[in-house]
């Protein structure tokens, strides 16, 4: 890969690092909240709050799982980054071939090429 696609790549995930960064902030807010917020109301009566309180744990399940992706996509990206660092970028982790770049053009952090990815998601890799 040339350096200056290189140089693209990266800060086009360091973008994405920001952007990906700050969602999670503030839904890892959210998540401390609702913890406060359960704490408030262990003293109070559960029976005439089951309804809210059954939409309020699927809010905070949903934030959780939604945090949880963000942290990994986080982490996709921070691996990605430290590959243009020691120069591995672009290499496709499971055949070792460079990963065609309209694919890390729209999936920066693509860790393998569109063959080993299906590869990996039909269990076969
Ligand atoms: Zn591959």
């Amino acid at each position: 890969m040339r350096k200056t696609d290189t140089q693209r790549f990266r800060k086009l995930l360091l973008e994405e690092k920001e952007r990906v960064g700050a969602s999670l902030a503030r839904h890892e807010k959210i998540i401390a909240h609702t913890d406060d917020q359960s704490g408030l109301e262990t003293g109070k009566a559960h029976s005439n709050h089951m309804a809210d309180q059954g939409s309020d744990e699927f809010q905070y399940e949903t934030t959780i799982k939604f945090a949880n992706k963000e942290g990994r996509h986080l982490y996709n990206i921070e691996e990605a980054l430290s590959r243009i660092e020691d120069g591995t970028y672009g290499k496709c982790l499971g055949c070792e071939q460079q990963i065609a770049l309209p694919r890390l053009r729209s999936l920066p952090y693509a860790r393998l090429c569109i063959e080993c990815k299906e590869k990996e998601e039909a269990g076969t890799l």
